[in-house]
């Protein structure tokens, strides 16, 4: 028989959260700008700059540092810049959900310092005013969508149709309390990206945006494990939101790895959607989270929250098993049953909701399919007078990012500012403006957000590497490489210098934190 590794049994898991961010420039005065810039390529001119050259001028300490866009930190992250105006930070491998929310939020971190320094040397040329904004969302104002993806690692021999079937009408309904909200011509949808994803399952997401991503790249192993890449889910800036769609989603591809290990069926089989791509759109933009009926492959209809409600039943079955210690033991001492006292108390919050939402109009109010343009605003007025839409942003905003939106609009209404669409847009981007921003910032140093991470967490994040994957040891591979100043470069499973000796080491087994012997010489000859 193959020699497994210690991981392959169990429910150990790899996570990694991947976050495009947008860049936009404003207040920057009509100085001296490049003959090479057409200020009228950028929506709402005066634009000096464009966004693609405010993401290269953040971009320069990395570049003149490693030269290249594209590099790896001493947390063991990688950031770049691909053509465009995205820059993306993905985390490094995580075993645990609260970790990757620090890694997270060390790239945020990150990348409000890159837009300072851009900004500074932005204000020299353009004026005091220059102010560098970077969204951390899912669509610009041009209305271009960018991703979030999350990264699971999941045993090979679990099937990717599967996947589609069993796991996708969670991925399309936990958006209930993952989605991030958003200001649209029509009100508000609670997703950022729902008119942007179609295909369920695709291996291309440049031409179309599928909503799992199968090109087959494990970073690992590839006879043991895949690498799960998820598309469909909006950037959080909730700190619960983060920890949470990770958590779940862990506990529920446990259910279908054990499913598949023992040639049982999960639970989850008769639960497919008709039509996924229909059934996303109609969750993001039902409001009252009650109205939506989703059509199932098999005929039936259930709702959003009906759908979590089957999953929650299934993992909390499972986790009462004799399983459950495996499960347990794949997290943190009290995280599994953390995660489960979580989701039922979202789900009960939603379900209050639902309750008020059915017994008055607030399906009619909330009719935003049928709103045109400066309707939106109107919308988004009467949502904010609703009663049953401020008693759930009541006790839903603390965690959810749409209902924190929701409470924001309906306060700002309550004392009566004119909700214009303008200002709507305005409030919902500096929601996610992670270098400019006030309205998130302040609303979690008011405890009106809950916070998971401290300010010393998330600083540590910045600089080091989780200890217990192989991040670990390509933080310290690159610490040593910049203090040496010798040329470095890493991917996922390998790390390299070509100055002054040529070296590498490969780090095929994510778990492993300890060096294996190539790791060692190569450490030995960085000296
Ligand atoms: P690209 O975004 O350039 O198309 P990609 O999808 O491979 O490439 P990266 O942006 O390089 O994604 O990020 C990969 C993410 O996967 C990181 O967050 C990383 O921590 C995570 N990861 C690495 N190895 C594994 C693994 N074996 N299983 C699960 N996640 C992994
Ligand atoms: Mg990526
Ligand atoms: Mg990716």
């Amino acid at each position: 028989p193959i020699a497994r590794s210690e991981q392959y049994d169990g429910f150990a898991r790899i996570f990694g959260i991947e976050t495009e961010y947008g860049v936009s420039i404003t207040g920057a005065a009509r100085a001296d700008a490049p003959a090479s810039v057409d200020a009228s390529a950028v929506v709402g001119a005066p634009a000096v700059v464009d966004a693609g050259q405010v993401a290269m001028m953040m971009f320069q300490p990395i570049v003149s540092r490693s030269r290249s866009t594209n590099t790896y930190l001493t947390n063991g992250a990688r950031l770049y810049l691909d053509v465009g105006s995205h820059p993306e930070y993905a985390t490094a491998e995580a075993r645990d959900p609260l970790t990757a929310l620090h890694q997270d939020l060390a790239g945020e971190r990150i990348m409000a310092k890159l837009a300072q320094g851009a900004e500074a040397r932005l204000r020299e040329r353009f004026g005091g005013r220059t102010r560098v904004h970077v969204f951390k969302n899912n669509v610009d104002s041009a209305g271009h969508s960018f991703g979030c993806h999350e990264n699971y690692l999941v045993r090979r021999f679990v099937p990717l149709e599967q996947v589609e079937h069993e796991l996708l009408p969670f991925l399309i309904t936990r958006q209930l309390y993952t989605g991030a909200g958003r200001v649209t011509d029509q009100g508000f949808e609670l997703t950022q990206r729902a008119d942007y994803l179609d295909e369920a399952i695709s291996s291309a997401t440049t031409r179309s945006r599928p909503m799992v991503n199968t090109r087959d790249e494990p970073h690992a192993d590839p006879d043991e494990f895949r690498r799960l890449h998820v598309i469909i889910g909006d950037s959080n800036r909730s700190q619960w939101a983060t920890w949470m769609k990770l958590a779940v989603t862990h506990l529920v591809l446990c259910v279908i790895e054990d499913a598949v290990r023992r040639g049982e069926p999960s639970g989850f089989e008769r639960l497919a959607f008709a039509d996924p791509g229909a059934a996303n759109r109609a969750v993001s933009r039902d409001v009252t989270c009650s109205r939506a009926r989703l059509a199932l492959a098999d005929g039936s209809e259930i709702t959003a929250l009906g759908m979590q409600r089957r999953y929650l039943d299934s993992v909390e079955h499972f986790v009462a098993s004799p399983r459950g210690e495996a499960v347990r033991a794949s997290l943190p001492a009290g995280m599994v049953d953390e995660t489960l006292r979580q989701w039922r108390g979202v789900l009960a919050d939603l379900g209050e909701l639902v309750g008020a939402a059915g017994s008055d109009d607030l399906a009619e109010t909330a009719g935003s399919d049928v709103q045109v343009g400066a309707a939106g605003a109107a919308a988004i007025a009467a949502l904010s007078e609703h009663d049953a839409v401020r008693r759930a942003c009541a006790t839903l905003a603390d965690r959810v990012d749409w209902a924190a939106k929701l409470r924001l609009f309906a306060a700002l209404h309550a004392r009566g500012v004119a909700l214009s669409r303008q200002r709507l847009e305005q409030l919902d981007m500096d929601y996610h403006d992670v270098a400019a921003g006030r309205v998130y910032a302040s609303l979690l140093d008011r405890g009106a957000m809950r916070r998971l991470a401290e300010d010393g967490d998330i600083d540590a994040a910045s600089r080091t590497a989780p200890a217990d994957t192989r991040a670990a040891l390509r933080g310290a591979f690159v610490s040593r490489a910049l203090d040496r100043g010798v040329r470095f470069s890493c991917d996922w499973t390998t790390l390299s210098v070509s100055e002054p000796v040529h070296a590498s080491a490969v780090l095929i087994d994510p778990f492993r934190s300890t060096p294996t012997d190539d790791v060692a010489r190569l450490m030995a000859a960085l000296g």
